[in-house]
């Protein structure tokens, strides 16, 4: 049962009931757990960095959009220290979704010309870290941390003009793609994988909105959630955004890419279990901390058992400067990816966007920086040789942790999500 790269797009030899199997009895029970600890809930963003790409961007329009923050006192002790004063004023002043219209009326034109000398901070993430497939992560003075248990991922009615110029934005200009989607398949195995993942994003996205949608008075206020609002499934929804009838019969392979952006996940996942086995969480309540310690364990057990259905080593692999500068370029084009999520104008869409963004981003360096290939190996060396050594990831931050196990999360549930939402249709 091992993933098929080559040939057709969602040609998995993996089928798709394997993997529903797998997820929903094992591994989302388990996910759902975990995610809801004090490590992994407690996310740090920057809602206030510039969109580099065109003007009036990262306007909350809708209330549905609406963030809320994390005072200090609510993130744990152990998280807390790189909270600052300058935090609790920009908290403040966040946006407050309450004083603004709830629709978006002007938008801005798509500057298709992205190129490295549009980036104002190119040069500090170029800085930031070679191999890292993401930008840097929200960590500066402006970053607030977020509950992610609060703030969940749902319908927001975020659509039209401005959701399209960020999606249009990632397909055209950072997925290689100036092919119509039938010629995918002319595409070199590198590109139509990073396409792939941005489309198994995208779906899996729209899986959430479908799957928690607000049912409500279907008018121009209908976005105010009004008290008798009621969130849950719309199958119709679902079945409009992934039937063959609705989108030229495109819809099937867009739900395949999510599956297959899950076994990409899957494997980062697995790949760096050493080192995760090692990692504390810690958030200061020793109590929770040793929880998390035993689910992430008992996690890593359960990913073990499915690991081998994405072969990463079949990517770049080239050899000689032809796929380095693949590689590169890779690299280079999500992180323009991950700059475009400064863009969206929806708070909750950009907190969720960026979060999964980094988590694949995360990922992608874990399978193809190569430098978590060299260190797994001395680490099982040294297992052998009962050497002690301090086995700690120099190479992860705590962000690029918590962001992939969401994103693993939120593939995890989307899976789910489908099989319910079959269900009812
Ligand atoms: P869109 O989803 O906007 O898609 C545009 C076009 O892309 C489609 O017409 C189709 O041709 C193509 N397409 C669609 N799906 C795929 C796919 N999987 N693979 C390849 N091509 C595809 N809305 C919410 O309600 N809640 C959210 O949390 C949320 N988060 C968002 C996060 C980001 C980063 C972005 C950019 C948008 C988010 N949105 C969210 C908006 C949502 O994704 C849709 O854009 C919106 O609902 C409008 O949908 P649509 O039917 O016009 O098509």
């Amino acid at each position: 049962c091992l993933c098929h790269l080559e040939g057709q797009i969602g040609d998995c030899a993996c089928s798709v009931d394997v993997v529903d199997q797998f997820n929903n009895v094992k591994l989302y029970p388990r996910l759902r757990s975990l995610l809801s600890k004090d490590y992994f809930r407690f996310y740090k963003v920057n809602f206030q960095r510039r969109c580099p790409f065109w003007e009036e961007d990262g306007r909350c329009s809708m209330k549905t959009c609406h963030v809320k923050m994390c005072h200090e006192g609510d993130v744990p002790p152990g998280l807390r220290e790189n909270l600052t004063v300058e935090d609790e004023v920009l908290i403040s002043k966040s946006h407050d979704c309450e004083k603004e219209s709830d629709t978006d009326t002007e938008l801005g034109h798509l500057n298709m010309t992205i190129s490295p000398d549009v980036y104002k901070g190119f040069e500090l993430w170029q800085a930031y870290d070679e191999d890292n497939f993401s930008v840097y992560p929200d960590e500066d003075g402006e970053a607030q941390y977020v509950d992610l248990l609060l703030n969940p991922e749902r319908f927001t009615g975020y659509k039209g003009k401005a959701a399209h110029r960020i999606w249009k934005a990632i397909y055209l200009e950072n997925c290689f793609w100036s092919q119509a989607p039938l010629e995918l398949n002319n595409l070199c195995l590198e590109k139509r994988v990073f396409y792939r993942v941005i489309s198994g994003l995208h779906a899996s996205i729209n899986i959430h909105l479908s799957a928690n949608y607000l049912f409500g008075k279907r008018s121009r206020v209908f976005l105010t959630q009004q008290p008798n609002d009621e969130w849950g499934r719309n199958a119709a929804e679902f079945h409009r955004r992934f039937s063959p009838t609705y989108t030229k019969g495109l819809g099937p392979q867009w739900l395949k890419n999510l599956y297959f952006l899950y076994l990409v996940e899957l494997r980062a996942v697995a790949k760096v279990a050493p080192y995760l086995k090692n990692e504390s969480f810690y958030t200061g309540n020793n109590e929770e901390d040793r929880e998390t310690k035993i689910a992430v364990s008992d996690m890593l057990k359960i990913v073990d058992s499915f690991k081998y259905h994405f072969n990463e080593s079949a990517l770049f692999d080239g050899g000689g400067q032809t796929a380095d500068d693949l590689k590169k370029e890779f690299r280079y084009r999500f992180r323009n990816v991950s700059r475009i999520m400064d863009c969206v104008g929806c708070q909750k869409c950009k907190l969720w966007g960026k979060l999964q963004v980094q988590g694949l981003g995360t990922a992608l360096k874990i399978l193809f920086s190569g430098k978590f290939d060299s260190m797994s190996t001395e680490i099982q060396k040294n297992r052998a040789n009962s050497t002690l050594i301090d086995l700690k990831p120099p190479q992860l931050a705590r962000s690029e942790i918590v962001s992939l196990f969401n994103a693993i999360g939120r593939l995890s549930n989307s899976i789910y999500e489908i099989e319910q939402l079959k269900r009812m249709i």
